[in-house]
């Protein structure tokens, strides 16, 4: 706040009202130590497969496990990091942590698991970000085709240019790419135009009414002709029901990622939970039989 001083002050204080601005105040203080502190935590949720509901990839998501508020998350306290120039540092931090975890897991057999990890838009801006992957990668040993990371829609509106530069030194590391949150922002189609995309995540926005709002389903169905044409991999985001995996296994087969099949879980619940149960052939049985 210091560094932006006013500007910060209207920014919070437009959108959120006094109270809410003091508490922003606050967290921003919290922030700057989280890392040595070790407040930060990774929670992973499975992406699994609609023909069979075989796991195969898992999203990290970032907690904050504050000592007084408990746990926030990250759509709370990334805009503060970004606004407050700790979000590179807390990005290198998810970056370590999670590819140290995908190694892990691929040491135990898991070596068909896709890791996908957010990246901010300050970390698509920031020239060192891509040494610091390789660094990080060799460090670690995590072979760079376990790893995807995602951009978010709303990110890219910045600089075209900027954005096509660093996706194509991502993927010449034979890392992938997932758009995420599709269809949310003006960008989407624009962004498929003009950058080397290898996976769309449609925005859970879209899914939300899918069995019951007909206009949801053109749209989504658009969509996945879209996606086909292009050959792009699709995540469908947000099921949390029956019904919803039910009316897209019926469009289409594609991997999901949604409450239904677990929320994001810490690290050890996520392997015992997740990776060590058959939990998912259960499911399988469940959808086999609800959607045939
Ligand atoms: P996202 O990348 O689109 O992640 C999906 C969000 O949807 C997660 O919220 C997840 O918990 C939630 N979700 C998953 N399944 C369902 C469902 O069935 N229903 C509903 N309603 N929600 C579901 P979360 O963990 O609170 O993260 C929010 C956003 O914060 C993420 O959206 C992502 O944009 C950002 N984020 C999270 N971790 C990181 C990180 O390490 N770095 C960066 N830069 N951003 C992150
Ligand atoms: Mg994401
Ligand atoms: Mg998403
Ligand atoms: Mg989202």
């Amino acid at each position: 706040a210091k560094r932006k001083g006013k500007n910060q002050y209207c920014f919070f204080s437009e959108l959120t009202g006094n109270n809410e601005y003091k508490l922003l105040m606050e967290l921003e203080k919290d922030l700057k130590n989280v890392v040595q502190n070790r407040e930060l935590e990774l929670y992973y949720q499975p992406i699994v497969c609609s023909k069979d509901e075989e796991i195969v990839g898992v999203e990290v998501l970032l907690r904050w496990n504050h000592p007084a508020k408990g746990i926030i998350f990250p759509n709370k306290f990334i805009p503060i990091a970004e606004e407050s120039g700790l979000m590179p540092v807390i990005g290198y931090w998810v970056l370590e942590e999670a590819i140290k975890q995908g190694f892990e897991w691929k040491q135990k057999g898991f070596n068909k698991l896709i890791l996908s990890v957010n990246i901010s838009m300050s970390q698509m801006k920031d020239h060192s970000f891509i040494e610091v992957l390789d660094n990080v990668l060799s460090n670690h040993l995590l072979s760079p085709a376990m790893l995807q990371l995602e951009i978010r829609e709303s990110d890219i509106g910045f600089d075209l240019k900027e954005v096509r530069e660093f996706i194509n030194e991502i993927k010449k590391r034979n890392i992938k790419i997932a758009l995420d949150d599709f269809g949310a922002e003006a960008s989407s189609l624009l962004s498929l135009k003009e950058l080397p995309i290898d996976v769309v995540k449609i925005d859970q926005n879209f899914i939300k009414n899918i069995t019951a709002k007909p206009l949801d389903q053109i749209l989504l169905n658009g969509i996945f002709e879209i996606t086909k044409g292009l050959h792009l991999d699709v995540i469908v985001e947000g099921i949390e029901n029956k019904e919803q995996l039910k009316y897209i296994s019926s469009c289409i087969n594609t991997k999901l990622q949604g409450f239904y099949f677990s929320p994001p879980l810490p690290a050890p619940d996520f392997e015992k939970d997740i990776l060590g149960m058959d939990m998912f052939k259960t499911e399988q049985e469940i959808a086999c039989m609800s959607v045939k």
